[in-house]
């Protein structure tokens, strides 16, 4: 399985999109791995989660050819996840391709795809997905399970497994609650990429993760018999907030065994 990360920022983007914090300055002036986009993910070229606003960006920049995407997973509606504007141009006059695209989310999702017009739902295929419950979309099993994030929304992270190797895609979210753990006992994890909105910085609200929170779940999954010895552990999906200049994070995180995604990386996991 080839995970390429598309995009590791949360909703600002780093830099900020109009911020001057000394962060951002930092970040503007090395550049390289310290300039994120919106989060979004590409499994070997065939499952896409999310579609944030940087999409064409991620086109131009890593030569994607969409117009051979037929999946793609939302995991929530919050417009760094969802640029619900963006699926107007896989219309014809847009684009000439086939149709329908199939999306996949949770109720909630297809609810807020209501506000899209009635002609971009029709270029749509859209499957509503149930928490914890497998489905099979082309070699892969995907299964949503529950994100702690939104009050008014179901929101979802994704178990991917293609029959060799299984991956916990969780963005966005914070400490999970019981059922998600319930259902992760059951599972043997490879690889987990983990949100990590709030990095070095405790902020008070718990919709999020951060570094120190990344180190409690490790400890919980292995203790859980989830995750093991050989299970990669990733972060992304970092807000300037949390003060995430790359080169401090990795110097945090690789004593701890946890990688630093950015963008155009390409994580190969072997058979
Ligand atoms: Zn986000
Ligand atoms: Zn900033
Ligand atoms: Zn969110």
């Amino acid at each position: 399985m080839k995970i390429l990360f598309l995009g590791t920022s949360a909703a600002e983007g780093v830099p900020g999109i109009f911020c001057g914090c000394e962060v951002c300055q930092v970040a503007r002036q090395r550049g390289g791995k310290n300039l994120r986009t919106r989060s979004s993910i590409f499994i070997d070229g065939v499952l896409k989660i999310d579609l944030p606003p940087d999409t064409l960006h991620h086109v131009l920049t890593y030569g994607l050819d969409l117009s051979r995407l037929h999946h793609l997973l939302i995991t929530h509606t919050h417009e760094d996840h969802l640029a619900l504007h963006e699926l107007g141009y896989l219309l014809p006059g847009f684009a000439q391709r086939e149709l329908p695209l199939k999306v996949y989310g949770s109720a909630d999702f297809a609810r807020a795809l209501g506000n899209a017009s009635e002609t971009v739902r029709r270029a749509l295929e859209v499957h509503v997905l149930q928490p914890f419950t497998p489905y099979e979309i082309e070699r892969y099993t995907v299964v949503p399970v529950l994100a702690y994030h939104r009050e008014e929304e179901e929101c979802f992270n994704y178990l991917v497994s293609d029959g060799t190797k299984t991956v916990l895609y969780m963005c966005d979210t914070g400490w999970y609650r019981e059922a998600t753990w319930r259902y992760l006992a059951g599972v043997r994890l490879d690889a987990v990429i983990a949100e990590c909105t709030k990095g070095f910085v405790e902020a008070p609200y718990d919709t999020h993760l951060g570094l120190n929170d990344v180190l409690q779940l490790k400890e919980r999954l292995r203790a859980m018999g989830t995750a093991h010895a050989q299970t990669r552990w990733v972060v992304t999906h970092f807000s300037h907030n949390g003060r995430p200049l790359h080169e401090e994070l990795e110097a945090f995180c690789r004593p701890h065994g946890v990688e630093v995604a950015y963008d155009g990386w390409e994580m190969a996991l072997s058979p």
